[in-house]
């Protein structure tokens, strides 16, 4: 699978990178976000879900595993599977609905935990840091296709 590395050079890239990405990709998309804390995962769903016409405000979800929101014409599913201990918690609360939405694009940060439930087709994304330079990142991105 091709791999697509990119640097986004300061916040601002990594939004507008987000934002008109959002507006490309169509309904039943998965993007699985992985990186450190602090690396850009929520900030890049911030900026995705202003693409998608989300007005609320996005927040961490850390807290809540899965927040919703609607955008212009398509929902957006937030999921943050920072504090899940078992891939089966995220099976308890139904979360296999949000890896195959029918009407909306689901974004998941930490989705290294739930790994083995993640699908074939879905988008990987890395976030990471550079050393002494703390407004750039390094994204790698597999499953994405023009
Ligand atoms: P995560 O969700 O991966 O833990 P956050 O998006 O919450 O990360 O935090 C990223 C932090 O890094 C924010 O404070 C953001 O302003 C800052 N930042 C600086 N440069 C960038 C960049 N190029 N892309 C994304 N975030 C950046
Ligand atoms: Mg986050």
């Amino acid at each position: 699978m091709k791999k697509i590395h990119m640097t986004l050079e300061n916040l601002r890239s990594t939004q507008s990178f987000a934002q008109k990405l959002a507006a490309l990709l169509p309904s039943g998309t998965v993007i699985a976000l992985t990186g450190d804390l602090g690396s850009g995962k929520t900030t890049f769903s911030q900026a995705f879900g202003k693409g998608l016409g989300v007005n609320d405000d996005i927040g961490s979800p850390t807290f809540k595993l899965v927040s919703e929101y609607n955008g212009s014409d398509i929902r957006l599913y937030h999921i943050d599977c920072y504090r899940l201990e078992h891939e089966k918690d995220f099976l308890n609360i139904g979360g296999e609905n949000y890896l195959d939405p029918t009407d909306g694009i689901t974004l998941i940060e930490w989705a290294d935990k739930i790994e083995k439930l993640l699908p074939m087709d879905c988008i990987r994304m890395n976030f990471g840091r550079l050393q002494n330079e703390p407004d750039k990142r390094d994204l790698i991105i597999e499953g994405l296709e023009f």
